[in-house]
């Protein structure tokens, strides 16, 4: 089976090769990129499903091979930066990246990224449920066409703006998206709404579509960066849509 190819940018080579040796040994297809100018050729010559992004290159700034590839292609990518730099990974995610992981990060936790991005780049549009207005994940669906929300079959009453925040998440499934992005499409204007507004939402939200609202399956919270909606996999028994 064709587990997917990754193209992986980093210009540290003793790191790319650890990455290439690992995704290798987890029988990914790859290739390594050690410029931003060389990321984007091979962004479009190979056709990765999936772009592991160091920010740090030398001939320019990630962001902007974020940019570039944007500008064509919405295929998963997974930023790579230091550890508590999260401005550099705030506008990376801003700019249109996936996810990030910090250095120094594990092989699991470098895998477990890459199966989260896969996941994103094969449900995307060729769900048929979603296709026919409806959103499934785990226990809950979001009806588009009708605004409703439904939790085991039961439906919840979401506030307007609870509903919008839903769906942005639900749209973006697999994604951090930042507290900007979220204020900047939720209220249609980043400085209509503020972050602790968010954080006050998310929590009302959270009560309603969470069984455990402290320990919550769907949002996953990213501190000082924002939140991510956490595809559900699939229990077994369930009938698996394919
Ligand atoms: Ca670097």
């Amino acid at each position: 089976m064709d587990k997917g190819k990754i193209l992986v940018v980093e210009d540290d080579r003793a790191v790319g090769n650890l990455i290439m040796t690992a995704l290798q040994t987890g029988e990914y297809e790859c290739r390594l990129a050690g410029t931003g100018g060389e990321a984007i050729l091979e962004a479009a010559a190979y056709n990765p499903d999936v772009i592991i992004l160091d920010l740090g290159l030398p001939d320019m700034d990630g962001i902007q091979v974020i940019d570039k590839v944007r500008g064509w292609s919405e295929m998963p990518i997974v930023i790579v930066s230091a550890r508590g730099d999260d401005t550099d990974k705030v506008a990376g995610l801003d700019a249109g990246a996936d996810d990030y992981l910090t250095k120094p990060f594990s092989v699991e936790e470098l895998l477990a990224r890459i199966r989260v991005a896969l996941r994103r780049r094969r449900s995307e549009s060729t769900d048929p449920m979603e296709q026919a207005g409806v959103y499934r994940n785990g226990d809950m669906a979001i009806h588009y066409l009708s605004g409703r929300v439904f939790l085991k079959g039961q439906e919840i009453h979401l506030t307007p703006m609870e509903y919008r925040l839903l769906c942005l998440l639900a749209q973006n499934t697999g994604r951090v998206l930042t507290h900007n992005y979220l204020l900047r499409e939720a209220w249609g204007d980043s400085q209509a709404g503020d972050t602790p507004a968010l954080r006050v939402y998310m929590a009302t939200l959270r009560k309603k579509i969470e069984r455990v609202p402290s320990q919550p399956k769907y949002i996953q919270t990213h501190v000082g960066i924002g939140y991510r909606m956490i595809r559900q996999e699939v229990s077994p028994g369930a009938s698996e849509r394919t």
